[in-house]
Protein backbone atom coordinates (compact mmCIF):
# COMPACT_ATOMS: atom_id res chain seq x y z
CA UNK A 1 0.00 0.00 0.00
CA UNK A 2 1.39 3.48 -0.96
CA UNK A 3 0.12 6.56 0.60
CA UNK A 4 0.65 10.12 -1.07
CA UNK A 5 -0.11 13.42 -0.57
CA UNK A 6 1.88 14.99 -2.98
CA UNK A 7 -0.57 16.96 -4.77
CA UNK A 8 -2.89 19.85 -5.37
CA UNK A 9 -4.46 20.17 -1.99
CA UNK A 10 -3.50 17.40 -0.35
CA UNK A 11 -2.30 16.79 2.65
CA UNK A 12 -1.24 13.97 4.97
CA UNK A 13 1.39 12.42 7.28
CA UNK A 14 2.27 8.85 7.32
CA UNK A 15 3.03 7.97 10.97
CA UNK A 16 2.77 3.97 10.65
CA UNK A 17 1.25 1.75 7.79
CA UNK A 18 2.45 -1.35 8.97
CA UNK A 19 -1.14 -2.16 9.96
CA UNK A 20 -3.11 -2.03 6.78
CA UNK A 21 -6.25 -2.60 9.42
CA UNK A 22 -5.81 0.72 11.23
CA UNK A 23 -2.97 2.78 9.38
CA UNK A 24 -2.03 5.65 12.13
CA UNK A 25 -1.74 9.13 10.20
CA UNK A 26 -1.31 12.95 11.37
CA UNK A 27 -2.90 15.74 9.21
CA UNK A 28 0.01 18.70 8.81
CA UNK A 29 -0.29 22.66 9.96
CA UNK A 30 -0.40 25.23 7.67
CA UNK A 31 2.44 26.72 6.95
CA UNK A 32 3.38 29.20 9.47
CA UNK A 33 0.24 28.61 11.68
CA UNK A 34 -1.29 26.50 13.97
CA UNK A 35 -4.56 25.37 12.44
CA UNK A 36 -4.98 21.76 10.99
CA UNK A 37 -8.10 20.06 9.57
CA UNK A 38 -8.01 19.59 5.98
CA UNK A 39 -6.89 16.03 4.45
CA UNK A 40 -6.56 15.07 0.98
CA UNK A 41 -4.62 11.97 -0.07
CA UNK A 42 -4.44 8.77 -2.39
CA UNK A 43 -3.78 5.16 -1.27
CA UNK A 44 -2.90 2.96 -3.91
CA UNK A 45 -1.79 -0.83 -4.19
CA UNK A 46 -5.40 -1.60 -2.38
CA UNK A 47 -6.72 -5.58 -3.14
CA UNK A 48 -10.34 -4.58 -3.61
CA UNK A 49 -13.16 -6.62 -1.39
CA UNK A 50 -10.58 -6.31 1.56
CA UNK A 51 -11.00 -4.15 4.32
CA UNK A 52 -8.39 -1.43 5.07
CA UNK A 53 -8.70 0.98 8.26
CA UNK A 54 -6.94 4.45 8.33
CA UNK A 55 -7.32 6.32 12.06
CA UNK A 56 -6.49 10.45 11.70
CA UNK A 57 -4.62 10.50 14.84
CA UNK A 58 -4.36 14.51 15.75
CA UNK A 59 -7.67 15.26 15.15
CA UNK A 60 -8.28 16.33 18.48
CA UNK A 61 -5.98 18.70 18.16
CA UNK A 62 -7.22 19.95 15.01
CA UNK A 63 -8.51 23.64 14.73
CA UNK A 64 -12.25 22.45 15.49
CA UNK A 65 -12.39 19.04 17.61
CA UNK A 66 -16.08 19.62 17.55
CA UNK A 67 -16.39 19.02 14.11
CA UNK A 68 -15.26 15.36 14.00
CA UNK A 69 -18.27 13.99 16.28
CA UNK A 70 -21.25 13.90 13.41
CA UNK A 71 -18.58 13.97 10.55
CA UNK A 72 -18.08 11.46 7.83
CA UNK A 73 -14.83 11.53 5.58
CA UNK A 74 -15.31 11.75 1.72
CA UNK A 75 -13.83 9.13 -0.75
CA UNK A 76 -13.40 8.40 -4.50
CA UNK A 77 -11.96 5.92 -6.51
CA UNK A 78 -11.93 8.59 -9.64
CA UNK A 79 -11.89 12.16 -8.20
CA UNK A 80 -15.06 12.62 -10.06
CA UNK A 81 -17.55 11.00 -7.77
CA UNK A 82 -17.35 10.96 -4.32
CA UNK A 83 -19.10 9.40 -1.23
CA UNK A 84 -19.10 9.59 2.29
CA UNK A 85 -17.53 6.50 4.56
CA UNK A 86 -19.02 5.91 7.91
CA UNK A 87 -16.56 7.54 10.30
CA UNK A 88 -15.87 7.62 13.93
CA UNK A 89 -14.34 10.11 16.33
CA UNK A 90 -12.60 7.89 19.04
CA UNK A 91 -9.79 9.15 22.04
CA UNK A 92 -8.99 12.01 20.14
CA UNK A 93 -8.85 10.66 16.45
CA UNK A 94 -10.65 10.17 13.36
CA UNK A 95 -11.20 6.80 12.84
CA UNK A 96 -13.10 5.13 8.64
CA UNK A 97 -12.55 1.89 7.07
CA UNK A 98 -13.53 1.01 3.53
CA UNK A 99 -13.66 -2.49 1.51
CA UNK A 100 -12.49 -0.36 -1.68
CA UNK A 101 -13.71 -1.19 -5.35
CA UNK A 102 -10.60 -0.25 -6.98
CA UNK A 103 -7.13 -0.59 -6.08
CA UNK A 104 -6.68 2.91 -5.62
CA UNK A 105 -8.71 5.47 -3.93
CA UNK A 106 -8.66 9.07 -2.48
CA UNK A 107 -9.89 10.23 0.63
CA UNK A 108 -10.42 14.00 1.55
CA UNK A 109 -12.19 16.35 4.35
CA UNK A 110 -14.66 17.42 1.61
CA UNK A 111 -14.85 16.91 -2.35
CA UNK A 112 -11.72 19.22 -3.76
CA UNK A 113 -12.06 22.01 -6.16
CA UNK A 114 -8.85 21.70 -7.69
CA UNK A 115 -6.66 23.99 -9.37
CA UNK A 116 -6.93 22.76 -12.73
CA UNK A 117 -10.38 22.86 -12.55
CA UNK A 118 -10.36 26.67 -11.28
CA UNK A 119 -8.77 27.48 -14.85
CA UNK A 120 -10.96 25.49 -16.24
CA UNK A 121 -14.07 27.27 -14.45
CA UNK A 122 -11.91 30.80 -15.21
CA UNK A 123 -11.75 29.69 -18.83
CA UNK A 124 -15.65 28.84 -19.20
CA UNK A 125 -16.64 32.08 -17.38
CA UNK A 126 -14.89 34.24 -20.14
CA UNK A 127 -15.70 31.57 -23.55
CA UNK A 128 -19.04 31.05 -22.43
CA UNK A 129 -20.79 32.52 -19.62
CA UNK A 130 -19.77 36.37 -21.03
CA UNK A 131 -17.30 37.38 -18.26
CA UNK A 132 -14.30 39.15 -18.54
CA UNK A 133 -10.78 39.02 -16.75
CA UNK A 134 -11.25 42.23 -15.23
CA UNK A 135 -8.05 42.18 -12.89
CA UNK A 136 -5.96 39.81 -11.95
CA UNK A 137 -3.82 39.95 -8.44
CA UNK A 138 -1.51 37.38 -6.73
CA UNK A 139 -1.33 35.76 -4.14
CA UNK A 140 2.01 35.78 -1.51
CA UNK A 141 3.32 32.93 -3.76
CA UNK A 142 2.76 34.95 -6.70
CA UNK A 143 -0.05 32.92 -7.40
CA UNK A 144 -3.31 34.65 -10.29
CA UNK A 145 -6.18 35.83 -8.09
CA UNK A 146 -9.14 36.51 -11.35
CA UNK A 147 -11.34 38.95 -10.81
CA UNK A 148 -14.35 38.21 -13.04
CA UNK A 149 -16.62 40.97 -14.44
CA UNK A 150 -20.28 40.08 -15.83
CA UNK A 151 -21.50 43.53 -17.71
CA UNK A 152 -24.50 43.17 -20.37
CA UNK A 153 -25.53 46.92 -19.56
CA UNK A 154 -23.05 49.35 -19.17
CA UNK A 155 -25.62 51.85 -17.51
CA UNK A 156 -26.45 49.11 -14.62
CA UNK A 157 -26.29 51.13 -11.12
CA UNK A 158 -25.42 48.01 -8.91
CA UNK A 159 -22.54 46.20 -8.18
CA UNK A 160 -22.82 42.70 -7.00
CA UNK A 161 -19.61 41.31 -5.28
CA UNK A 162 -19.32 37.07 -4.38
CA UNK A 163 -15.93 36.07 -3.13
CA UNK A 164 -14.98 32.54 -2.54
CA UNK A 165 -12.67 30.28 -0.25
CA UNK A 166 -10.72 32.93 1.55
CA UNK A 167 -10.33 29.94 3.92
CA UNK A 168 -8.84 27.65 1.20
CA UNK A 169 -10.17 24.35 3.31
CA UNK A 170 -13.42 24.91 2.11
CA UNK A 171 -13.73 24.09 -1.34
CA UNK A 172 -17.67 23.92 -1.13
CA UNK A 173 -16.94 27.64 -1.41
CA UNK A 174 -15.53 27.41 -5.33
CA UNK A 175 -17.86 24.66 -6.05
CA UNK A 176 -20.58 27.51 -5.11
CA UNK A 177 -18.96 30.13 -7.86
CA UNK A 178 -19.03 26.87 -10.14
CA UNK A 179 -23.11 26.95 -10.33
CA UNK A 180 -22.94 30.76 -10.19
CA UNK A 181 -20.67 30.72 -13.69
CA UNK A 182 -22.55 28.03 -15.05
CA UNK A 183 -26.28 29.66 -14.82
CA UNK A 184 -24.50 32.71 -16.31
CA UNK A 185 -24.06 30.35 -19.30
CA UNK A 186 -27.72 30.80 -20.09
CA UNK A 187 -28.80 33.31 -21.87
CA UNK A 188 -32.46 32.88 -21.64
CA UNK A 189 -32.62 33.22 -18.14
CA UNK A 190 -35.29 35.73 -17.25
CA UNK A 191 -34.27 36.06 -14.12
CA UNK A 192 -30.60 36.16 -14.67
CA UNK A 193 -31.60 38.82 -17.48
CA UNK A 194 -33.41 41.20 -15.19
CA UNK A 195 -30.72 41.00 -13.16
CA UNK A 196 -27.63 42.13 -15.46
CA UNK A 197 -30.08 44.69 -16.84
CA UNK A 198 -29.58 46.47 -13.17
CA UNK A 199 -26.66 45.02 -12.01
CA UNK A 200 -22.95 44.27 -12.62
CA UNK A 201 -21.63 41.26 -11.09
CA UNK A 202 -17.51 41.09 -9.45
CA UNK A 203 -16.95 37.65 -8.89
CA UNK A 204 -13.81 36.01 -7.16
CA UNK A 205 -13.78 32.28 -7.72
CA UNK A 206 -10.74 31.68 -5.51
CA UNK A 207 -9.07 34.08 -2.87
CA UNK A 208 -6.84 32.28 -1.55
CA UNK A 209 -5.10 29.90 -4.29
CA UNK A 210 -1.85 29.37 -2.14
CA UNK A 211 -3.57 27.67 0.95
CA UNK A 212 -5.67 25.58 -1.42
CA UNK A 213 -2.90 24.35 -3.63
CA UNK A 214 -0.89 23.55 -0.27
CA UNK A 215 -3.87 21.84 1.29
CA UNK A 216 -4.27 24.28 4.44
CA UNK A 217 -7.19 25.03 6.53
CA UNK A 218 -7.31 28.08 7.14
CA UNK A 219 -5.00 30.48 5.82
CA UNK A 220 -2.83 31.73 3.20
CA UNK A 221 1.07 31.82 2.32
CA UNK A 222 2.09 34.14 5.44
CA UNK A 223 0.40 32.05 7.73
CA UNK A 224 -2.46 34.75 8.30
CA UNK A 225 -6.30 34.06 7.90
CA UNK A 226 -7.21 36.12 5.24
CA UNK A 227 -11.19 36.83 7.05
CA UNK A 228 -9.56 38.67 10.33
CA UNK A 229 -7.85 40.61 7.72
CA UNK A 230 -9.55 43.40 6.47
CA UNK A 231 -9.00 46.31 8.39
CA UNK A 232 -5.05 46.04 8.36
CA UNK A 233 -4.64 43.97 4.96
CA UNK A 234 -0.69 44.52 3.63
CA UNK A 235 0.73 43.83 0.51
CA UNK A 236 3.67 41.65 2.13
CA UNK A 237 1.18 39.71 4.04
CA UNK A 238 -2.26 39.37 2.76
CA UNK A 239 -2.21 40.94 -0.87
CA UNK A 240 -4.99 38.75 -1.62
CA UNK A 241 -7.63 40.78 0.59
CA UNK A 242 -5.25 44.24 -0.33
CA UNK A 243 -6.16 43.28 -4.26
CA UNK A 244 -9.72 42.92 -3.49
CA UNK A 245 -10.53 46.10 -1.68
CA UNK A 246 -8.45 48.04 -4.20
CA UNK A 247 -10.54 47.24 -6.50
CA UNK A 248 -14.01 47.33 -4.40
CA UNK A 249 -13.15 50.94 -3.59
CA UNK A 250 -12.29 51.64 -7.23
CA UNK A 251 -15.84 50.26 -8.54
CA UNK A 252 -17.97 50.63 -5.32
CA UNK A 253 -20.35 47.38 -3.49
CA UNK A 254 -24.08 47.27 -3.61
CA UNK A 255 -24.70 43.47 -1.83
CA UNK A 256 -21.32 41.64 -0.98
CA UNK A 257 -21.38 37.57 -0.40
CA UNK A 258 -18.72 35.64 0.84
CA UNK A 259 -18.99 31.89 0.39
CA UNK A 260 -17.78 29.52 2.98
CA UNK A 261 -17.75 26.47 4.58
CA UNK A 262 -18.35 25.68 8.47
CA UNK A 263 -16.58 22.50 10.01
CA UNK A 264 -18.94 21.70 13.11
CA UNK A 265 -22.63 23.15 12.04
CA UNK A 266 -24.72 20.58 9.87
CA UNK A 267 -26.86 23.46 8.31
CA UNK A 268 -26.28 26.24 5.09
CA UNK A 269 -26.52 28.91 6.84
CA UNK A 270 -25.61 33.49 7.00
CA UNK A 271 -23.85 35.38 9.12
CA UNK A 272 -24.96 39.41 8.84
CA UNK A 273 -23.90 42.71 9.93
CA UNK A 274 -26.24 42.90 13.15
CA UNK A 275 -23.08 43.65 15.26
CA UNK A 276 -21.48 46.70 12.48
CA UNK A 277 -21.89 50.12 13.88
CA UNK A 278 -24.33 51.86 11.91
CA UNK A 279 -26.48 48.55 11.32
CA UNK A 280 -29.79 49.96 11.00
CA UNK A 281 -33.45 49.06 10.12
CA UNK A 282 -32.82 49.19 6.62
CA UNK A 283 -30.01 46.61 6.57
CA UNK A 284 -31.84 44.81 8.92
CA UNK A 285 -34.93 44.25 6.86
CA UNK A 286 -32.34 43.63 3.45
CA UNK A 287 -31.02 40.96 5.45
CA UNK A 288 -33.98 39.39 6.78
CA UNK A 289 -35.79 39.85 2.74
CA UNK A 290 -32.68 37.83 1.76
CA UNK A 291 -32.87 35.18 4.01
CA UNK A 292 -36.79 34.93 3.73
CA UNK A 293 -36.47 34.97 -0.42
CA UNK A 294 -34.05 32.09 -0.21
CA UNK A 295 -36.10 29.74 1.93
CA UNK A 296 -39.03 30.85 -0.58
CA UNK A 297 -37.38 29.91 -4.00
CA UNK A 298 -36.61 26.41 -2.39
CA UNK A 299 -33.04 26.34 -1.55
CA UNK A 300 -31.36 24.27 0.73
CA UNK A 301 -31.09 26.59 3.33
CA UNK A 302 -32.46 27.53 6.79
CA UNK A 303 -32.91 30.32 9.58
CA UNK A 304 -32.95 28.35 12.92
CA UNK A 305 -29.27 27.49 13.05
CA UNK A 306 -26.38 29.62 12.79
CA UNK A 307 -23.25 31.81 14.79
CA UNK A 308 -25.06 33.48 17.85
CA UNK A 309 -25.48 36.90 17.01
CA UNK A 310 -23.55 39.55 17.77
CA UNK A 311 -24.20 42.23 20.32
CA UNK A 312 -25.12 45.95 18.79
CA UNK A 313 -21.72 47.34 17.85
CA UNK A 314 -19.54 44.31 18.71
CA UNK A 315 -18.99 43.11 15.48
CA UNK A 316 -15.61 41.88 14.53
CA UNK A 317 -14.31 44.21 11.87
CA UNK A 318 -11.33 42.43 10.96
CA UNK A 319 -13.96 39.73 9.07
CA UNK A 320 -14.79 40.74 5.17
CA UNK A 321 -18.94 40.52 5.67
CA UNK A 322 -18.45 43.42 8.56
CA UNK A 323 -15.77 45.13 7.11
CA UNK A 324 -17.25 45.47 3.44
CA UNK A 325 -21.22 45.99 4.73
CA UNK A 326 -19.66 48.65 7.28
CA UNK A 327 -17.31 50.97 4.33
CA UNK A 328 -20.16 50.18 1.52
CA UNK A 329 -22.99 49.98 3.93
CA UNK A 330 -24.59 47.81 2.21
CA UNK A 331 -26.33 44.37 2.56
CA UNK A 332 -23.16 42.04 3.26
CA UNK A 333 -23.34 38.52 4.33
CA UNK A 334 -20.76 35.92 5.13
CA UNK A 335 -22.48 32.30 3.26
CA UNK A 336 -22.04 29.28 5.12
CA UNK A 337 -22.40 25.68 3.75
CA UNK A 338 -21.86 22.59 5.90
CA UNK A 339 -18.71 20.16 5.95
CA UNK A 340 -21.00 17.71 7.18
CA UNK A 341 -24.93 17.65 5.57
CA UNK A 342 -27.66 20.25 5.40
CA UNK A 343 -29.43 18.20 8.07
CA UNK A 344 -32.98 19.88 7.09
CA UNK A 345 -32.56 17.81 3.67
CA UNK A 346 -30.03 14.81 4.45
CA UNK A 347 -28.58 12.83 2.18
CA UNK A 348 -26.59 9.99 3.86
CA UNK A 349 -24.44 8.80 0.57
CA UNK A 350 -23.07 12.28 -0.69
CA UNK A 351 -23.63 14.41 2.52
CA UNK A 352 -23.09 17.99 1.67
CA UNK A 353 -21.08 17.89 -1.49
CA UNK A 354 -20.05 20.03 -4.71
CA UNK A 355 -23.21 19.82 -6.67
CA UNK A 356 -25.38 20.41 -3.44
CA UNK A 357 -23.15 24.04 -3.57
CA UNK A 358 -23.47 24.55 -6.85
CA UNK A 359 -27.12 24.65 -6.68
CA UNK A 360 -26.83 26.93 -3.85
CA UNK A 361 -25.18 29.07 -5.86
CA UNK A 362 -27.07 29.05 -8.59
CA UNK A 363 -30.71 29.67 -6.17
CA UNK A 364 -28.59 32.92 -4.49
CA UNK A 365 -28.29 34.70 -7.94
CA UNK A 366 -32.64 34.40 -7.97
CA UNK A 367 -32.42 35.90 -4.52
CA UNK A 368 -30.16 38.70 -6.20
CA UNK A 369 -32.60 38.89 -8.95
CA UNK A 370 -35.25 39.69 -6.57
CA UNK A 371 -33.62 41.79 -4.66
CA UNK A 372 -31.36 44.20 -7.03
CA UNK A 373 -34.22 47.03 -6.80
CA UNK A 374 -34.13 47.11 -3.36
CA UNK A 375 -30.32 47.48 -2.16
CA UNK A 376 -30.30 51.22 -2.09
ZN1 LIG B 1 -14.53 30.16 6.43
Amino acid sequence: MQITSNFDSGNIEVIDSSNPQRVLLAMRADLRSHHFQWFHFKVDGLTPGQRYGFSLTNAGESAYPRAWPGYNAVASYDQVNWFRVPSRFEAGALEFALEPGAAQVWFAYFEPYSRARHDWLIEQAVSRAGAELFATGKSVEGRDIQLLRVSRNPDAPRRIWIIAQQHPGEHMAEWFMEGVIERLQNRDDAELNRLLEHAELYLVPNMNPDGAFRGHLRTNAAGKDLNRAWQAASEAESPEVFFVQQQMRAVGVDLFLDIHGDEEIPHVFTAGCEGNPGYDKRLEQLESRFRNRLVAVGAEFQTAHGYPQDAPGQANTTLACNAVGLEFDCLSFTIEMPFKDHDDNPDPHTGWNGKRSKQLGKDVLSVAAAMVHELR
